[in-house]
Parts: C-alpha cells; sequence; structure tokens
C-alpha cells in the first residue's frame, strides 16, 4: 500500500510538520478511509501538548473523521469502496471482552484510539476496524457532521444514559465544540435548557443554538441564584471551575457530569451530595451502535455543528485560534 501522507507532532506542544508513513498490509477487517474533513476537538490538543501523559510522537492528531472508503479488508462485508462514512475516537475493541459483548464497546480496557499511539485523521487517510467506522446519513454535510464524530457523541450518550426528558432541566457548562452541540441534543429531548458560559458574548448564539437561559458564570450572584435549578448539569469546560457551585446548582437528585477535563483535581463538598442525594459523574464517548443512533437523531432532528473550515494545509492556524477558543464552535480540516 502507498504511504499515507498527514501533519505531524514531533515534541510536546510543537507545531505541526509533514509527515508520512507506511500503514503496511490491510487487514482483513481494517477499512480505509480517504478523508474529506476532521475535525479539530480540543481532545488532540491535550494530546498535543500531552497534558494527559500518553502522547508517544511523532504522531498525526485528529478523530473527527469523515470521508469515503478507499479500501476494505477481505473479510468487510459491511462497507463498500465509494461510501461516506465517519470515524471518531475509538478505531478498534477487543470485540470479545464482557463490555464489547454488551454493546459497551467505548468501555473495553482493550480500546485502540485513532490518534492515540497511532495516526489520525490530519491526514489524507486513515484507517480502523470496520466495526467503528461508520455510514453517513445522507442529510447530513459532511462539514457539519464531522464533529458529531466525536463531540457530538460524548454529549449524546450521557444525555440518554441519564434519562434527560421533557421534565429534565439540563445545564451545560462551556459553550465550545463540544458544548454547543450539547444545547442542541438536550432540547431535542425536549429538556429546559441552560448554558452556563465564562463568555459574555456567547448569550445570543446559545439562545440560537436552543439554550432557554444563560448564566455567566463570571458573575457570582448569577451562579449564586442558579442553586438549586439543574437536574442533570454536563460539564464540557476543559478548565478549572468551582465545582461545588455546579453541585449547589442541581435540584435534589441531580447529577453533575464531567466530559470535559479539567486541569485540576475535582474538588467537591460531601454535604451538598449526601442531603440532597445527588451524584457526580463521567462519561466517555459512546458506542458504535450509540453512535449510529446519534447520527440518526442529528440527520432527523436537525443537530450539526457550527463549523469554521481551514484547508488541511493549514492545520496550525486552525489550532492557533481553538487555544485562544476564538472558533465558533469548531474548526473543520478539509483535503
Ligand atoms: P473547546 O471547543 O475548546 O471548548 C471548551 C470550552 O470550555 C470553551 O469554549 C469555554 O467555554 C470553556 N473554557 C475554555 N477555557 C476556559 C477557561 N480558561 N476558563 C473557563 N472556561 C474555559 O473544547 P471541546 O473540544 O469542546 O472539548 C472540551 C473538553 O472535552 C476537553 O477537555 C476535551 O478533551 C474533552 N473531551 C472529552 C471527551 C470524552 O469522551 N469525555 C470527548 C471529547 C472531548 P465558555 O466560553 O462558554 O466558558
Ligand atoms: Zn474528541
Amino acid at each position: 500500500m502507498a504511504q499515507i501522507q498527514g501533519l505531524a507532532v514531533h515534541a510536546a506542544g510543537a507545531e505541526l510538520l509533514p509527515y508520512h508513513y507506511d500503514p503496511g498490509d490491510l487487514g482483513p477487517q481494517e477499512v480505509e478511509i480517504a478523508i474529506t474533513h476532521c475535525g479539530i476537538c480540543h481532545s488532540d490538543l491535550h494530546l498535543i501538548s500531552n497534558d494527559w501523559g500518553m502522547s508517544q510522537y511523532p504522531f498525526i492528531p485528529g478523530h473527527e473523521i469523515i470521508g469515503k472508503v478507499s479500501a476494505v479488508g477481505k473479510d468487510v462485508v459491511s462497507l463498500k469502496t465509494g461510501q461516506r462514512v465517519g470515524l471518531g475516537w475509538q478505531s478498534n475493541s477487543c470485540g470479545h471482552c464482557e463490555w464489547c459483548t454488551r454493546g459497551m464497546e467505548n468501555l473495553c480496557p482493550h480500546s485502540e484510539g485513532t490518534c492515540v499511539h497511532r495516526n489520525g485523521g490530519y491526514a489524507e487517510r486513515v484507517r480502523a476496524n470496520a466495526r467503528f467506522v461508520i455510514p453517513i446519513p445522507d442529510a447530513l454535510e459532511s462539514e457539519h457532521a464531522a464533529p458529531l464524530l466525536c463531540a457530538g457523541i460524548t454529549v449524546y450518550n450521557p444525555l440518554r444514559n441519564h434519562g434527560v426528558s421533557p421534565a429534565s432541566r439540563v445545564g451545560v457548562v462551556g459553550i465550545g465544540g463540544l458544548g454547543h452541540i450539547a444545547i442542541q441534543f438536550a432540547r431535542v429531548f425536549g429538556a429546559e435548557v441552560t448554558a452556563f458560559s465564562t463568555s459574555a458574548s456567547k448569550e445570543d448564539e446559545a439562545r440560537a443554538l436552543g439554550a432557554h437561559h444563560f448564566v455567566n458564570t463570571r458573575e457570582s450572584k448569577a451562579m449564586k441564584e442558579a442553586a438549586g435549578t439543574q437536574d442533570f448539569i454536563l460539564t464540557t469546560a476543559n478548565a478549572d471551575h468551582d465545582w461545588c457551585t455546579y453541585v449547589q446548582a442541581l435540584r435534589p437528585t441531580g447529577t453533575l457530569c464531567f466530559v470535559g477535563v479539567p486541569p485540576s483535581s475535582v474538588t467537591l463538598q460531601a454535604f451538598p451530595l449526601i442531603s440532597g442525594l445527588r451524584s457526580v459523574s463521567g462519561s466517555p464517548i459512546g458506542s458504535p451502535s450509540r453512535l449510529r443512533e446519534m447520527l440518526d437523531v442529528a440527520a432527523r432532528h436537525g443537530v450539526k455543528a457550527q463549523t469554521e473550515i481551514f484547508p488541511m494545509a493549514k492545520a496550525n492556524e486552525a489550532i492557533e485560534k481553538v487555544k485562544k477558543s476564538k472558533v465558533r464552535y469548531r474548526a473543520v480540516l478539509a483535503n
């Protein structure tokens, strides 16, 4: 097989540089995708700067991928060459552990990432096990759908697993790539939605995306007034906050769920958890079957990422803009 060209990071925090690698023979259960679009998730930035201590250099980031199937392994029957598909954070799992057999492949202890210890989607092509390569509904445009493969599933899955319904009051903390999609899905689920943001300038857009209420979290008065108002708070912020105030914002039996990764340990007081039967949880991406469901829901209910397109060759420029929180709301690289 021909070499794959992409943009790799060679040291923690370094700029991306042109890079190529030999993908070897295509495995019998693998699919190769000719990439048209790849979103820039903040997890790529965490990996580039080795925030999680797991990065091995050089590697090509990127895990919000859409493209066309360019080759299929000899045992793949589910996908055809030329078909439009997506690939997210996970590219393989063992297929036989308790979690894989229960349809929760995202919890597999032998899960393989798309761009962790592997080369991902800031490239012309990428490979993955066919089980993790998902057909894209016709109604979704590639540019607006690519971010659904990670940001979309990461916010859809916990809303779904926590039974969000028209009876729910849902808060979304951090209105970025994940948060702006979370507002849309929470509305589709019928919830009353509150956006919690450090950026007063995002109020109008958050409301246009579907938020009923907007709380500027830099205003302590507004945070005090939010006490006891939410059933489910999904936090997508990649920054430290006073998490005690978010527990206080929960109604009895409410849950504060982390999908964003703050840099510091999360400090909480036990008493508000105990007295109001409140919980704190976390949630990682979603399974392939949940990805299919999420894409179908997005297609039928008009959920889509608001994107800024950059040519693949301008990936460094796009990353700088993401770092400065200047993108509304997802940068997408296009080949
Ligand atoms: P993003 O587009 O950069 O958005 C993050 C948002 O967090 C910003 O828009 C901002 O919202 C808020 N924020 C950023 N810096 C802040 C600061 N210094 N102080 C306060 N708030 C700040 O990032 P993303 O792609 O949505 O990713 C968010 C997080 O989710 C990352 O940590 C990423 O690694 C994680 N993630 C987790 C999973 C999973 O499986 N659990 C999957 C994907 C991503 P406001 O302006 O509204 O405050
Ligand atoms: Zn991601």
